[in-house]
């Protein structure tokens, strides 16, 4: 029997656990705000070791989603789902006991695939309930779209940095060959770029640089590899006071949600010279993706493809925001995403 039980917390719509002792599901919903639209954001499996870490980071993310969602023009919220397990333990009967939990919230949140979630999980959750995106058939597997929109959102940054969007002989260190990460790298090196690629699975890093005709790196040298760009595409976390001061880069751009560890840290990485493009303007392309299912006439990848060089312009505007407010681009894209939401809760209140 699935319990659910909400979780007061400031600023956030609506937060729920989600405890089904027959199935062993021990969830958490965190829906952050719904005043653009529903809040659609992946549902994530992960070993955390106690639920407030678990309740940090969904909080971070849901938040997260609310910008990322807004930036890219999308009449959609920001929430977002972790299941705390063992990814090698997941079960049918888990979830769609977190079906059911989805279902609960009736419609304020959508899930969808994310960090040790797939496809067929989404097809188990949609037995329960059909506030599910990116499933088989529809949108499917967001992760080459990602890629792509974080190649767009690399020209923007080189155009920005390098005084040159060509990505021709530009060195790029990737954390992560993923998904994602693996994508992107090839598209950077499809058009000349330089791969230096790292993984804790060190299969995946020596097959993509196999690939890409790149080099692998340590995963402790990753961060502080001499290069033009850092691409974290891993976990969150990468950029923090450890990281920062080694980093050769003078970008940095990749899919990772929440890269940097603290809001200090991006005016840390301003400080140093280096461009940060912020990740949830950067990653937006999986969820311009999934959207696109739920649009009138249905999902169409032509439009998908048009809607992603939103990602460049977007960045683009920020990066100038930045530049004349005298402000990082964390900050300038935190501002640029809130707009949009402070716009639609006046025109709500008029
Ligand atoms: P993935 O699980 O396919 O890839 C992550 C890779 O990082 C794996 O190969 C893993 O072995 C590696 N890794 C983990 N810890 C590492 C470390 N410390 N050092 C080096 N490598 C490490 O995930 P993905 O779908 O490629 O997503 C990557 C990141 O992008 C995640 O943070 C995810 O939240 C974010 N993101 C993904 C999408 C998407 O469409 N998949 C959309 C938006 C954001």
């Amino acid at each position: 029997m699935l319990e659910i039980t909400e979780i007061p917390v400031e600023g956030y719509e609506k937060v729920c656990r989600g405890i089904d002792s027959a199935t062993g599901l021990h969830a958490i919903i965190a829906v952050h705000n719904t005043v653009l639209g529903p809040a659609l954001g992946g549902m994530r499996l992960w070993p955390f070791e106690s639920e407030q870490e678990a309740l940090t980071d969904v909080k971070r993310l849901a938040r997260g989603m609310t910008y990322k969602a807004s930036c890219a023009g999308l009449d959609l919220g920001g929430g977002k789902s972790v299941i705390l397990g063992d990814p090698a333990a997941k079960t049918q009967a888990m979830f769609e006991s977190m079906g059911d939990f989805v279902e609960s919230f009736g419609g304020k949140y959508i899930t969808a695939e994310d960090v040790n979630t797939k496809v067929e999980d989404m097809a188990v959750v949609r037995t329960r309930t059909v506030h599910v995106g990116g499933l088989a058939g529809k949108s499917g597997n967001p992760s080459p779209k990602t890629a792509w929109g974080c190649y767009l959102g690399l020209k923007a940054a080189a155009e920005e940095k390098f005084g040159s969007a060509d990505l021709n002989g530009v060195t790029v260190a990737i954390e992560g060959a993923g998904s994602v990460g693996s994508v992107f790298a090839d598209l950077i090196a499809k058009e000349g770029g330089k791969i230096l690629v790292a993984d804790i699975r060190p299969e995946s890093a020596a097959a993509l640089a196999e690939k890409t005709g790149g080099s692998v790196v340590g995963v402790d040298q990753i961060r502080s590899v001499e290069c033009d760009v850092f691409a974290p595409c891993a976990l969150g976390g990468s950029l923090n006071d450890e990281t920062i001061p080694e980093l050769k880069a003078r970008v940095v751009c990749g899919a990772a949600n929440n890269q940097l560890l603290e809001p200090r840290h991006g005016v840390l990485l301003r400080e140093r010279g280096v461009l940060y493009a912020p990740d949830y303007v950067v990653n937006a392309g999986g969820l311009i993706n999934v959207y696109s299912e739920m649009a009138p006439g249905g999902y169409d990848e032509e439009r998908v493809m048009a809607q992603m060089d939103k990602i460049r312009l977007n960045l683009l505007k920020i990066f100038r925001l930045a530049r004349e407010e005298g402000i990082c681009t964390a900050v300038a894209a935190d501002r640029f995403g809130e707009q949009r939401v402070l716009d639609a809760m006046a025109r709500s209140e008029a």
